[in-house]
């Protein structure tokens, strides 16, 4: 059978003719078959709650329903056949003693129990204990094994080491005193207090100790308390002890609740005792709140910083933007601007080339008449030295234009301001060029609102910018046109308009011919004598006299220059 222990304790043939062995070293309870001779070994199992108890076997018996009653050295086990599992009863669960010596039934399924602290009954239907000890009058609290006994009228006898006791379980009277669980003192981190009822201690007093007692003065020895620290466990646990030590509590609400039995099986009402530890003062309520409002705080001025950074940032942005759109446009500007000087040097080249040329090509065309010995009439060479005259008085001009110009531009030109009257100015100056004018065949008109008008400014300037307007428009004016030069009153101020119905002026132009720079090429001039600086020199003339000047025009309708100039300019 394989079975090394050999002190059988037991022998057992149950109601259905099965045989029980029981090895008491170890070996646990066998279960044998004899018409099959088939056997089954049960032993306990850890962690399995439905294995036998203990492999210690002391005593064999059956119940009034055929289950298998196993007492062992560790409680008292029940064995279901039909479902061949145990259940088991120990100390724990009321059981006087867990050496059980012999086990007997009565005629109620009250399973009873000899031990070696008593006899046990155990009601299966309730698993409820009622305990007997020799308060009770049995012989001594110590049986011996197998010393039972029950007789045919009920009778039942038990052996002890004091004699034997024989009753009849339907003779037995249960006391029904209630007991109950007094509180007798607490040790708080060993300082003894009365009561500890609702008191909240600090965190560090947390070893606490309980002492308490039952008015149950019957049966002190094998008193059993049920007990659980609400706060701690939800399990009862049970102790035969008179005290309870609780060490290193942590913080919170605990409510102690103990009761006890009766060795009869009077269950106590539960005293408690509620008390609190409270947390250190760095886990206190007060303590998270700080917590809390610094958390919040550093989250704030995290959050404010990030956006004043965010803002700053943007504004940087935005800043190196704007001032990268004006670099560009500045940029952009000087390229223009680069461009128009070279327009200009070119333009200006070729007013300097062309009357160079007429005046070398003359020079050149008198030279050969004198090789050859031809004459030359004195009307040829007057209109010769004519041609030359216009061309170095044109060249003369241009020069002086580039010198004044220049000295306007940097702050030394010398403007000679008198009281003269405007009116006579402008008109003596349009008459002067009337008989230009005409041989070019245009008409000339000159009208005026006021007879005299008399204001601060240089005479020589005025005279020049009247002239090159004058000038201008006769260039760009078709034969057979009309100019008109107008002067009107306008109190502090006064108006003269220079007007023509020539070629006129592109709006793109209109915006670039007061600037030297601005000139576009234009391969026309050449022709018509220009310098390009005769509206730029006018310009800075006039608001040297602190006026102004614009031009309206329409091409192919024609030109207005318009100035305005007032009567006391500083
Ligand atoms: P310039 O000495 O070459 O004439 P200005 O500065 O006097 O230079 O004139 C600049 C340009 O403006 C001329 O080249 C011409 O294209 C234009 N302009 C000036 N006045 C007139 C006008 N009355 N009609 C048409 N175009 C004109």
């Amino acid at each position: 059978m394989g079975v090394s222990d050999k002190f059988i304790r037991a022998v057992y043939e149950d109601s259905k003719g099965n045989y029980y062995i029981g090895c008491f070293l170890e070996g646990g309870l066998i279960k044998i078959n004899p018409n099959t001779k088939e056997y089954k070994i049960y032993k306990n199992i850890e962690n399995d709650d439905s294995s036998i108890s203990n492999n210690s076997i002391r005593y064999i018996n059956e119940d009034l329903y055929g289950n298998i009653l196993v007492g062992t050295s560790h409680g008292i086990n029940i064995l279901n056949l039909s479902t061949d599992k145990f259940n088991h009863y120990t100390e724990k669960d009321g059981l006087i003693n867990n050496t059980i010596y012999g086990i007997l039934v009565d005629k109620n399924n009250g399973i009873w129990m000899s031990t070696n602290a008593g006899i046990s009954k155990l009601s299966t239907e309730d698993a409820t204990f009622k305990n007997f000890t020799i308060t009770d009058g049995l012989q001594s609290n110590e049986f011996n094994g197998r010393a039972c006994f029950k007789s045919k009228d009920g009778n039942m006898y038990f052996g002890g080491i004091n004699g034997f006791n024989v009753f009849n379980s339907q003779d037995i009277e249960l006391s029904t005193f209630e007991p109950k669980v007094i509180f007798d003192n607490f040790e708080i981190n060993g300082t003894n207090k009365k009561d500890i009822s609702n008191i909240k201690f600090k965190s560090n007093e947390n070893n606490i100790k309980i002492n308490f007692f039952t008015n149950d003065y019957k049966n002190t020895k094998t008193t059993q308390y049920y007990y659980k620290l609400e706060g701690l466990e939800n399990e009862w646990n049970m102790t035969n002890s008179n005290s309870l030590v609780f060490a290193n509590l942590g913080s919170g609400d605990y409510t102690l609740k103990i009761k006890t039995i009766t060795q009869h099986g009077v269950m106590s009402d539960e005293s408690s005792v509620h008390f609190t530890i409270n947390p250190p003062i760095w886990r206190s309520n007060y303590a998270i709140c700080i917590y809390l409002i610094l958390i919040i705080i550093s989250i704030l001025r995290y959050m404010h910083k990030v956006n004043t950074l965010d803002r700053l940032v943007n504004e940087r942005t935005n800043k190196l933007r704007k001032e990268m759109e004006k670099n560009e446009q500045l940029f952009k500007k000087v390229l223009s601007l680069e461009q128009n000087k070279n327009n200009y040097f070119v333009n200006l080249s070729h007013e300097l080339r062309t009357p160079l040329n007429v005046l070398s090509s003359i020079n050149q065309l008198i030279k050969e008449f004198t090789k050859k010995d031809n004459f030359i009439t004195p009307e040829k060479l007057s209109y010769y030295m004519g041609i030359m005259d216009r061309n170095c008085s044109r060249l003369l001009s241009l020069i002086n234009n580039l010198i004044d110009h220049t000295k306007i531009e940097n702050n030394i030109y010398i403007i000679n301001k008198k009281d003269e009257d405007i009116v006579y100015l402008v008109e003596e100056t349009v008459l002067d060029m009337k008989d230009y004018i005409e041989e070019k065949g245009l008409e000339l008109i000159f009208d005026t609102d006021v007879e005299e008008k008399v204001i601060r400014c240089d005479k020589v300037d005025i005279e020049r910018c009247i002239i090159n307007l004058v000038g201008n428009a006769v260039k760009f004016t078709h034969e057979g046109g009309l100019i008109e030069v107008l002067l009107q009153d306008l109190d502090d101020k006064v108006k003269i308009i220079v007007k023509d119905n020539g070629i006129g002026i592109s709006e793109e132009n209109q915006k670039i011919i007061f600037d030297r720079f601005n000139q576009v090429v234009d391969e026309s001039s050449e022709q018509k004598g220009g310098s390009g600086l005769g509206l730029t020199i006018t310009k800075q003339l006039i608001t040297l006299h602190n006026g102004e000047i614009y031009v309206e025009s329409e091409v192919g309708v024609g030109s207005e220059f318009i100035i305005i100039l007032p009567v006391y300019s500083s």
